[in-house]
């Protein structure tokens, strides 16, 4: 008898699976593979406990981890123009057309409001793969159109930064969102809107130099990337060695640039509590936000019912 004959009848066989490309993922920290579904579920970050790698994630990422349910899209029709017609080796406005396309985003910042925890929150994410994530006059202009709304509706700002630094293909006037995005920060601080900066793997260049240092609370990924200009220009320039870590967010936070590190897991709770901690005293006192909760929301909703029950007694 043959080895592989079936010997009963009418034995179902599962139909294969067929395994598309990307269905595993290799950490590039400690090179532990998962699947790609798993890494997924746990945030993007590696499971291998002492390495916890944070992969880098889009906009759309960040609002399905920060916000309860729905959410509504701000300035979504701004898109980039080629005003200088500028040529590297592509041109710009192919640059733009590619990326446009690589990624379905109109530019390397998308904004979007919804609720934290049920506190109302602007979020202004940006994409590392839409050129960078680099700041060109249209993250800038929807940086300030974001700020503006937020002081129109007295709603908190969370930026999220991802990015190279500068557009090059802009030249001066994306140095200029330098400046811009700064003094409308500034705004919103003198009417009291709280502004907290994320800094996640890279935040570098000018994004470092303006909005992502001016936060009211200043915090960050593990293991990210900070920095203004790359170590290998430092060393040239003060021609020494540099420290172990330097430039990472643990080392940022050993010398006080930032108020804490917060692991993928913990984010939405700790945006919670800080809308939570910075919410205006009246609205506190009056429990105003919670008499708006349409849906109770899991087990969030009755650990924060009780906080605020606290409160008022
Ligand atoms: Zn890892």
């Amino acid at each position: 008898m043959g080895w592989f004959k079936r010997l009963k009848e009418g034995i179902n066989t599962r139909r294969k699976k067929v395994i598309p490309d990307g269905v595993w993922y290799m950490c590039p920290d400690c090179r532990t593979a998962i699947t790609s579904k798993e890494h997924a579920q746990n945030y993007y970050v590696c499971l291998t406990e002492d390495c916890l790698y944070h992969t880098r994630i889009g906009s759309a990422e960040y609002f399905d981890i920060i916000f309860d349910g729905r959410r509504t899209y701000l300035f979504d029709n701004l898109v980039s123009k080629d005003f200088l017609n500028f040529k590297d080796l592509k041109t710009y406005e192919d640059r733009l057309v590619a990326a446009k396309e690589k990624t379905n985003l109109n530019d390397a910042i998308t904004v979007a409001r919804g609720k934290v925890n049920r506190l109302d929150l602007v979020v202004a994410a940006m994409d590392f793969k839409f050129i960078g994530g680099s700041m060109g006059s249209v993250v800038g202009e929807k940086i300030a159109l974001s700020i503006d709304y937020c002081l129109e509706h007295k709603v908190p700002f969370l930026l999220i930064s991802k990015s190279g630094g500068a557009r090059m293909m802009e030249s001066a006037f994306s140095l200029m969102q330098m400046a811009k995005t700064a003094s409308r920060l500034t705004r919103l601080a003198k009417a009291k809107i709280p502004y907290f900066s994320m800094m996640t793997d890279p935040t570098t260049g000018g994004v470092t130099a303006s909005y992502a240092m001016l936060g009211d609370i200043n915090f960050a990924e593990p293991k990210a990337l900070i920095g203004f200009a790359g170590p290998r220009v430092i060393k040239e320039t003060i021609k020494k060695d540099l420290p172990a870590g330097f430039q990472t967010s643990e080392f940022l936070l050993d010398h006080g640039f930032l108020d804490f590190i917060v692991h993928r897991k913990d984010l939405k709770q700790k945006i919670g509590d800080l809308l939570h901690l910075f919410r205006p005293a009246k609205e506190k006192e009056s429990g105003e936000e919670t008499e708006k909760v349409e849906v109770p929301v899991k087990v969030e909703a009755n650990k924060e019912e009780k906080v605020i029950k606290k409160e008022k007694t």
